[in-house]
């Protein structure tokens, strides 16, 4: 249970002064409803205001602080601004502009003859100076020098939400102290509290952000290290193969270096009677399946059985035909089950791996979370670790009396960073060496208003017997958007390529997709125009060129997995990222960046380096786990920092009982990273 302590935190925001409905509405819009949200709210910048006695335009462009009079109202007729003309002490003219107010209501807030202190951005209108929507404060107050901005919603101001942030503090307790002292000094830390009224009293305060940040990321990286402490303290069944399988594969190739050292540290892992919690990552291409299917056999030679997950249906029946290909000859039973399998089919395969005839079962996520019985589940390979939280390793971790191994793989070029955060209770393999003989692709930035040239283009590439992928646009966050765009460019397509183009997008269903997936691979249709749903897996070597639209509006990651569809061994492969008019420099950074390099890790750090100084990192880019508190040049620090602690201080004391570890189940709770604690409970 939550920690009495904090219950003033987790009150609702309602529970402030001030706020009624009216407000409660645009705080709920930035997420905020409990009175720790409106705390964590920290501001995005500040403004610096200088204090004057006297109006001068060399102050233009400055947000100052002064006295001024108002003596005359201007109200233009129709939809234009209110204007109140208003003197300093000097008799120097300033006009007070109101957009969207009416005039009764600036009568109101500046009357005639009365003093008011003003703060707010001096202009330069014409000849006449003006400050528009100032801020107002009683003749007498002074604004602060320095005020924060805060991220705001409609009906908000910067100085209501400090107002409330102050009362927030107000309420917080005193915490006991979750930070190793010795870390604390030399990093020059404050309390908690203290942090937190430094960073809203003073959004400059460096020092004081920073430990705000290290709270949020030591919590995450704590139940990161406790859930791979819960899984580890199980026992399961060591697995040793001996090689037989193995040796009786049949291979046109020979390992990669990468492949042969990840299959050995796998190998080390099985052979242990902890769970193994393996994370592999490598570039799309780079030979993720291969090192999956020896793990495979290693479980299957050891007498067990093995599970291969994939996120979707096309993928799942992907990987079956590759490794039933692959393993063919080899004394092993594949079989494959997703939610298109119903009746009879289902029910044999089903008791075919309750029995331990079947040895290894590919399947779809969603089939493997509903009843399916092995005889004895040894080891789980999931594929496309990203669209698999936490939430899901777990459960997985809860499947039979004993938890089978697991390697999960993915495609997804994730900073070393950000892999920590997400797959803190991981050990990580990666795959950084390419098969040999692959081509690079070459990668091409155009202007969007060349599209005839890019079209003339694909005619030419489709009439000398070449595919093509079209990728549409993100339009925004949403499903039907993106349809729409699709549709309109295949549409467009077809008026000039016919019957030769088809289109595949998410709402399709499952069978619908995979027929125009199969006329794809079988060459009847040459141009496959896609929303992102061919993001992952799909395989079609002659595809050689890919066309993404509006480029900039992808992230990095995954318009180097779509990119990652061609160049899969038909010879030169081409990509051509088509762009905005109006780029920002880090939107043209990026696409150089795409235009540079072919590696997926190199293209991840150095995305996150480009986007470091400006965006917080949230939700915006998948893969990135959602921190609130942590200024992005920082994380990389804080987080090896908050991992190597978080690990010693379950090392110590796992059960976290003692006073250090009391004080870090607070934190746990404070981020909302109870989860973990519920397992030390349970465990
Ligand atoms: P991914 O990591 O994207 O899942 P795949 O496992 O699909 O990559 O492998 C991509 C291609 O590389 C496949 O066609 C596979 O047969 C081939 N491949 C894998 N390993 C090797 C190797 N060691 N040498 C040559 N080709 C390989
Ligand atoms: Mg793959």
């Amino acid at each position: 249970m939550r920690p009495d302590i904090l219950n003033p935190l987790f009150a609702d925001v309602t529970a402030l002064k001030g706020i009624g409905a009216a407000l409660a509405k645009p705080l709920e819009r930035l997420g905020l409803r409990r009175v720790v949200d409106v705390a964590f709210h920290l501001p995005t910048g500040w403004i610096d205001r200088v204090p004057r006695d006297e109006l001068m335009a060399s102050d233009a462009g400055r947000v100052i602080a002064i006295t001024l009079t108002p003596r005359e109202y201007r109200t233009s007729s129709g939809r234009g601004p209110t204007r109140v003309q208003a003197t300093d002490a000097e008799g120097n003219y300033v006009s007070l502009v109101y957009f969207g107010g009416n005039s009764g209501w600036a009568k109101k807030l500046l009357p005639i003859g009365e003093p008011r202190r003003v703060s707010g951005r001096l202009d330069t209108y014409g000849q006449e100076l003006q400050i528009v929507h100032p801020d107002l404060g009683e003749p007498e107050e002074e604004f602060r020098e320095r005020e924060a901005i805060y991220a705001l919603s409609e009906g908000l101001t910067s100085r209501r939400m400090g107002a409330l942030a102050a009362q927030a503090i107000e309420r917080a307790p005193v915490l006991p102290e979750w930070i190793d002292s010795g870390l604390k000094a030399t990093r020059g830390w404050p309390d908690w509290r203290e942090a937190l009224a430094r960073v809203h009293a003073d959004p400059a305060d460096t020092v004081a952000r920073a430990r705000l940040g290290y709270d949020e990321v030591f919590a995450n990286q704590l139940a990161m290290t406790l859930v791979r402490q819960s899984t580890r303290a199980r026992r399961t069944r060591a697995l040793a193969g001996d090689g037989r399988l193995r040796d009786a594969l049949k291979l046109p190739y020979a390992l990669t270096g990468a492949q042969a050292r990840t299959v050995r540290e796998i190998e080390g892992d099985l052979a242990q009677s902890a769970p193994m919690l393996r994370l592999l990552q490598g570039d799309v291409g780079s030979g993720k399946t291969l090192v999956a299917a020896m793990a495979l056999l290693i479980a299957v030679e050891a007498g067990g059985q093995g599970a291969m997950l994939a996120p979707t249906e096309i993928l799942a029946r992907q990987h079956y035909d590759t490794l039933r290909k692959l393993l063919s000859g080899l004394p092993v039973e594949v079989a494959v089950l997703t939610g298109r399998d119903k009746g009879r089919v289902r029910e044999s395969t089903l008791m075919a791996l309750a029995a331990g005839e079947i040895d290894i079962l590919v399947g779809t996520h969603a089939v493997f979370q509903e009843a399916v019985t092995y005889r004895d589940l040894a080891l789980v390979v999931v594929d496309e670790q990203h669209r698999f939280g936490v939430a899901e390793r777990m459960m997985l971790q809860a499947k039979g009396v004993r938890p089978p191994h697991l390697l999960a793989m993915t495609a997804t070029p994730i900073p070393r960073t950000l892999t920590l955060a997400q797959y803190g209770e991981m050990d990580v393999s990666r795959l950084d060496e390419m098969p040999p003989g692959r081509e690079p692709i070459e990668t091409l930035v155009m202007a969007e208003d060349k599209l005839d040239a890019v079209v003339d283009a694909l005619g030419r590439h489709i009439s000398d017997g070449g595919q093509a992928y079209w990728v549409c646009p993100l339009v925004e966050e949403s499903e039907k958007s993106d349809l729409a765009a699709a549709e309109m460019r295949a549409e467009t397509l077809r008026r000039r390529f016919g019957e030769r183009v088809g289109l595949v997008h998410g709402r399709m269903k499952p069978a619908e997709k995979d027929a125009v997936m199969a006329d794809f691979s079988a060459n009847r249709v040459a141009i496959l125009v896609a929303t992102t749903v061919i993001e992952v897996g799909v395989d079609v070597p002659n595809a050689t060129l890919i066309v993404i639209e509006h480029a900039d509006r992808f992230g990095l990651a995954q318009l180097h997995q779509l990119r990652g569809r061609v160049g899969r061994g038909g010879g030169k492969s081409r990509c051509l990222l088509l762009r905005g008019a109006a780029l920002s420099e880090t939107s043209r950074a990026r696409l150089a960046l795409m235009r540079e390099s072919n590696d997926g890790f190199h293209i991840a750090e150095e995305d996150l380096r480009l986007r470091g100084g400006g965006e917080m990192l949230g939700t915006r880019q998948s893969g990135e786990a959602a921190f609130r508190l942590v200024p992005p040049d920082q994380l990389a620090d804080l987080l090896q920092c908050a991992q190597d602690d978080a690990r010693l201080l379950v090392d110590r004391d796992g059960g976290l009982e003692g006073p250090r570890g009391q004080a870090a189940r607070t934190a746990l709770y404070l981020f909302d990273r109870d989860a973990g604690v519920q397992l030390l409970r349970s465990g």
